[in-house]
């Protein structure tokens, strides 16, 4: 893909890019609404990547241009850049660039040019993908020096204070920091993060994404309110965050709680905490089967306790276990988006066919289902 780009580059811009790079979308296998609870998270980088290919201009002018979005490259001026200025997809790219600046890093002029195959607004994160592959190429062009948790803080400011999307820091850590074969056990009170073998064909394991094609903007006042309850949690319980609350005193924690609904919140965040070290104990050990039934528990807690599931997404988690996945649960922010779904490899097909199968019956656009491997995180390729 980088050829085509390059040579998109040219056409657009009159000469080739100093550069091409690519980061990657993700799932998240477990760990949901944990992250701004300082907890635990564990997601894979998808082989779907967004290009850029980038050169720095000397008269200090920023454009950007898209293959997915038609039309002209969009031309701003960095030092004008302010949160809210800049409409649409191009607010991404030049959030990242205003947020490198604003943290005083030297940033001046540049092209760039980018093209993903990370589907949009299917919770594999799109976003953060063109986020960290703009960080990541001022970062060499401009020799920052930044190593790839900074970019990623700074990718995840972007998104928040620029774009004004109020997400949490996995989806940039998980595109900068992934490396292929693994899932990123990531600790987000402090970035630290350890690679964990996930390797699904020495298992004879096939991890399938559902694209629900149900968009997940409707969530956007949902996950405001999700934080608000989880942070009310932390205040009456007396703990800085969630993750605190340690999974054996979670009985005693849930009954000092007086509302309804943040007791539920609690319950999610605590108990999703405990399945992110429960899978990381079954990965290591060589058994990645037996994290099925923790997908589903998971995928219950969201359901039921955060509530933050849909029609959707239950029907994919639910007919794809009927039909003999291993375990199947929503990923990323929920209220649609994508489900995934561990399946053993002879079962592959069937599962997928069982899942489209029940959309159309419940008159539902049919899903998008693909298998993905963990791939590499954000890189140079050319
Ligand atoms: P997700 O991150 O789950 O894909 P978001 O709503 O967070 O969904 O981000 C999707 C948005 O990111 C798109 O609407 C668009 O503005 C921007 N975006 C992502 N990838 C691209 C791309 N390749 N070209 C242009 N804009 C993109
Ligand atoms: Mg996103």
């Amino acid at each position: 893909m980088s050829e085509g780009v390059a040579a998109e580059f040219r056409a657009l811009y009159g000469s080739g890019p100093e550069g091409v790079w690519a980061a990657p979308g993700r799932v998240n296998l477990i760990g949901e609404y944990t992250d701004f609870n300082e907890g635990f998270v564990l997601p894979l980088a998808l082989p779907h990547t967004t290009v850029a290919a980038v050169s720095r201009r000397d008269d200090g002018v920023l454009r950007v241009h898209s293959r997915d979005v038609p039309g002209d490259p969009v031309r701003l001026d960095p030092a004008a850049l302010e949160p809210g200025a800049v409409e649409g997809w191009a607010a991404y790219p030049a959030g990242v660039v205003w947020a490198l600046r604003a943290a005083g890093h030297p940033v001046g002029g540049a092209d760039v040019h980018v093209a993903s195959t990370v589907p949009t607004g299917a919770g594999l994160s799109s976003s953060a993908a063109l986020e960290v592959v703009t960080a990541l190429a001022l970062n060499e062009l401009y020799g920052l020096g930044l190593g790839r948790p900074d970019l990623a803080l700074l990718a995840q400011r972007a998104e928040n204070a620029f774009v004004g999307v109020p997400c949490g820091v996995m989806d940039q850590m998980a595109s900068a920091c992934a490396t292929e074969g693994h899932a990123l056990h990531l600790d987000t009170r402090d970035l630290a993060y350890r690679q964990v073998p996930f390797d699904l064909a020495a298992h004879g394991l096939r991890l399938l994404v559902v694209d629900t094609r149900v968009g997940h903007a409707l969530g956007d006042g949902a996950y405001a309110e999700r934080r608000a309850g989880c942070e009310a949690g932390a205040r009456a319980l007396g703990v800085r965050a969630l993750r605190e609350v340690d999974p054996a005193q979670l009985p005693e924690a849930l009954g000092r709680l007086t509302d309804e609904t943040v007791r539920r919140y609690v319950r999610h965040v605590v108990t999703d905490n405990a399945r992110v070290a429960r899978v990381i104990e079954l990965l290591d050990a060589g058994d990645p089967r037996a994290v099925g039934p923790l997908l589903v528990e998971g995928h219950a807690s969201l359901r039921d306790d955060l509530r933050v599931s849909c029609p959707e997404l239950d029907l994919a988690v639910g007919t794809a276990v009927a039909a003999g996945a291993l375990g199947a649960r929503m990923t990323g922010g929920g209220f649609g988006g994508s489900a995934v779904v561990l399946v053993a490899e002879a079962a592959a097909e069937e599962v997928t066919a069982a899942v489209t199968k029940a959309f159309l019956g419940a008159g539902f656009a049919a899903p998008r289902v693909f298998p993905v491997v963990p791939g590499a995180g954000a890189r140079r390729l050319v």
